[in-house]
Order: structure tokens, then sequence, then C-alpha cells
């Protein structure tokens, strides 16, 4: 789906499927300094990415850069797939970056979640860590596409960082907010390892000017951007507020 110029959303069907049908994986094009992937759902989802590519215009071996919002399995998991097919630099911010690489066991794997979900169990044992090329840090500046910022949004992982896309004014946000039919909503806050830290990054966010947003579970909003954001911000803070 084409949300602007150059700029996609590849709603690729989860499996194993659960609560949530679609993880939304986001595509920028720049004929000039590569093609850049964020995300990468979940393991072997690799020939489903693959074929939202084709229909976007472009093979995995056109991919230049993956961007990695954080450490969570359904955005790491075909990774090192696609980098195999691609030999795109990866980035990620660096406090994820070890649990990516696989030095350090994925913070949400834990044994009361495999417990909880044991469907997870078989998707960890095809996981692959994914070498992370570059470490990028808040407010650094992409040169491409018009320019992407980066913006650290801890809270969901400590290394969650979402982006912005300058010129079509859209939110690559990740995990740091969901949404569900065109309406915007917090963070998952049975997801989120810091429900207050998720918080003060929704405000964070709220201080962008944002015609759409882009959220990897739950897609597009792109009705009234700036309000729904705001409207989050309240709804988040009660929340933080109760939790602690
Ligand atoms: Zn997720």
């Amino acid at each position: 789906m084409r949300i602007a110029a150059g700029v996609y959303v590849l709603p690729i069907p989860r499996v194993p499927r659960e609560a949530e049908g679609f993880l939304n994986l986001t595509l920028v094009l720049d004929a000039k300094n590569g093609n850049t992937l964020v995300d990468t759902g979940l393991p072997g989802q690799e020939e489903a990415i693959a074929s939202a590519l084709a229909d976007a215009g472009i093979g995995a071996r056109d991919l230049r850069r993956i961007i990695l919002t954080h450490q969570d399995l359904d955005h790491v998991g075909s990774g090192a797939a696609l980098v195999r097919r691609s030999g795109a630099r990866v980035m990620a911010h660096a406090a994820d970056a070890p649990y990516i690489e696989g030095e350090l066991r994925p913070l949400k794997v834990t044994p009361e979640m495999l417990e909880r979900r044991p469907q997870m169990r078989e998707v960890l044992e095809r996981l692959e860590p994914v070498g992370v090329d570059e470490r990028l840090e808040d407010t650094e500046r992409l040169e491409l596409a018009g320019g992407i910022r980066v913006i650290f949004t801890p809270g969901h992982t400590p290394g969650h960082l979402s982006l912005y896309l300058e010129r079509s004014k859209i939110l690559v946000a990740g995990d740091a907010l969901t949404a569900e039919g065109g309406r915007l909503n917090g963070p998952n806050p049975s997801a989120t390892l810091d429900v207050r830290e998720a918080a003060r990054s929704v405000r964070r966010l709220a201080e962008l000017d944002v015609k759409t947003i882009v959220c990897y579970h739950g897609g597009v909003v792109g009705e009234d951007a700036n309000g729904q954001l705001r409207r989050v911000v309240e709804e988040t803070r009660d929340d933080a507020n109760r939790s602690g």
C-alpha cells in the first residue's frame, strides 16, 4: 500500500496467527541513496516479505538498508535472511543491538512468556541473530528520501526507536503506538517493559507535526494524526499514573 511518494506500508500476515492479523512493515524507496525496509517480520517470513516488496516494484536484493525499530522477535525475525539476499546494512539503536545480535537473550523471551504462548517456542528455534552494522542515535538525521529523523522512544523496549520522514510527515512508530481500524492507541501495556518511559516517548512523538502514522500493529492512521496523537498523550499519561 502506497502512502506517499516512494513510501509503502507492507502488511504481512502473522505466522503463527495470533490475535493481531498483520505486521506492517514500511518500505522507503530512494533511487539515489538506496531503498530502506523498516522491520522484518517473524522468522521464516522472507518469502512473504519478498512478494510484498515485489508488489511495491523492487526485489529483496534491491534493499540497501534495514532499520530495526527494536529487538522483539516479530520485528527482527526475517532480518538475517533478508540480509543474505540483499547485503543490506542493518541499523538499530545501541540499547537493543546486543539483543538483536544474539549476545543477550531477547528481554521478552521468558519462561512465563513461553508458557503463555507455546507457539512461540518454534518461532524462537528459528530465530537467527542479526548483525547490527550501525547504531543509530536519537535526533540523528539520515540523508535519504528527503530526510529521516531518528527519534529514540524507549519504553516498549530499552532501545526502541521511531522514524520521522520529514518530506511526507510520516511517523513510523514501530510499537511506540498501536492502532485499530484507523484509531490511534498507546503502546500495548502488556507488551511494554516500562510503561512510564513509554508514555514519555509518546509525549515526545506528539511534538512532531505528523500527517500519517504507521503502527506496526494496526497499520496506517491518516485521519487527524496530530489530534489523535494528542488524545493518546492524555490516555497514556493516565495509564502510566495508574500503573505506578
Ligand atoms: Zn511488535
